[in-house]
């Protein structure tokens, strides 16, 4: 039986965390569950998940329907969709199996890539090897997520880019089935006709369009600040997200725009997060004047969140005024309050 190979290419940026990340969860959850009624799928299609921030893992290797269960999606810093290019074209290599003259090998694979960002490395080199060897013998299609995933990119990648605006949970199951739907007519039609042109389901244009015309895209700025802490007591890392609220400041001569952002949610890590961040890279900062609302610490408690380390500047937890070691550089810190001055901190790649 010829096999026909699926991968999934997801980005766990920290951007995804939260809400998306849940959902995309579920969504594997109840992909499996409909690949696993279908017949064609149960027979022919094979299923790979790999993960990408500012590293790349494959949580998954290539394994049949039957046997596959979804596994936990973990969550990192950046996003190197050149290093997770690189590591999807060394997993086709070792694992879909050949065409030769004496053997009939692997059906033309099939990726799904999720991003919801732009490229946080340089991803020349990589998509100058994956348009020479690999564009033409693999279908990937491409989707970008929400308003600020980078569709001119995706297009050097293929011809096949849709964007997501899944608002609602409801609009996300549309999608999830929207996969199924696409994995199974894939399916059936490999095994019917031999044919390997990529078969997708019928778009449901309400949460996604096929993105033809980029001109078309909008291209917007980032609107959220997510900062990456750890925690003093667990020394397991965290997330605190904000989002702009924009200010427009007239001042009748002059205007100028603020930007302030206003606390969003605070998210508990696991210690993966360090395996699938990339710490080479620089990392943008923002003055803590223009965030506005703290959090506490979703590990311990404690209730100070955003406390930046006076040696290495990373955030970190704390109860109150006075000592506390730094559970990234161990230095010994004194904590103090002080009235009105913003600090610079680090910012997480997304
Ligand atoms: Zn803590
Ligand atoms: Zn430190």
């Amino acid at each position: 039986m010829r096999r026909l190979p699926i991968f999934f290419l997801l980005d766990v940026s920290e951007s995804m965390a939260g809400d998306s990340l849940r959902q995309l969860q579920q969504g594997l959850e109840r992909l499996v569950r409909s690949l696993r009624t279908d017949p064609h799928a149960l027979e022919t299609v094979y299923l790979s998940m790999i993960a990408f921030a500012g590293k790349a893992k494959t949580l998954t290797p290539l394994i049949e329907v039957a046997s596959f269960y979804p596994p936990r999606l973990p969550v990192g810093s950046g996003t190197a969709l050149g290093v997770a290019l690189e590591h999807l074209m060394v997993e086709i290599d070792k694992n879909v199996i050949k065409t030769t003259p004496d053997r009939k090998g692997d059906w033309k694979p099939v990726v799904y890539l999720m991003t919801d960002g732009k490229p946080t490395d340089n991803i020349a080199n990589a998509l100058r090897r994956w348009q020479k060897y690999y564009k033409n013998q693999v279908s990937l299609i491409a989707i970008g997520v929400g308003q600020y995933a980078a569709l001119d990119t995706l297009r050097q990648l293929t011809d096949q880019v849709l964007h997501l605006d899944a608002q609602t949970e409801e609009d996300f199951r549309k999608f999830i089935d929207w996969v199924s739907q696409s994995v199974v007519a894939q399916s059936r039609s490999v095994s019917a006709s031999s044919n390997e042109g990529v078969n997708l389901a019928k778009l449901d244009d309400s949460i996604m369009s096929k993105i033809g015309d980029l001109s078309a895209a909008a291209k917007v700025d980032e609107d959220f600040v997510i900062l990456t802490g750890r925690c003093q007591n667990t020394r397991l890392p965290y997330l605190i997200k904000y989002e702009r609220m924009p200010f427009n400041f007239d001042g009748g001569n002059f205007s100028m725009r603020l930007d302030r952002y206003n606390m969003a949610g605070v998210m508990a890590l696991e210690s993966d997060y360090y395996e699938l961040s990339d710490d080479s890279m620089a990392t943008p900062t923002i003055n803590t004047d223009a965030l506005v609302g703290g959090a506490g610490c979703p590990h311990c408690g404690n209730p100070y969140a955003i406390a930046a380390c006076g040696n290495c500047n990373q955030l970190m937890c704390i109860r109150g005024e006075g000592d506390a070691r730094c559970p990234h550089c161990q230095f010994e810190n004194h904590f103090g309050f002080s009235e009105g001055e913003g600090f610079d901190i680090s910012r997480a790649r997304g």
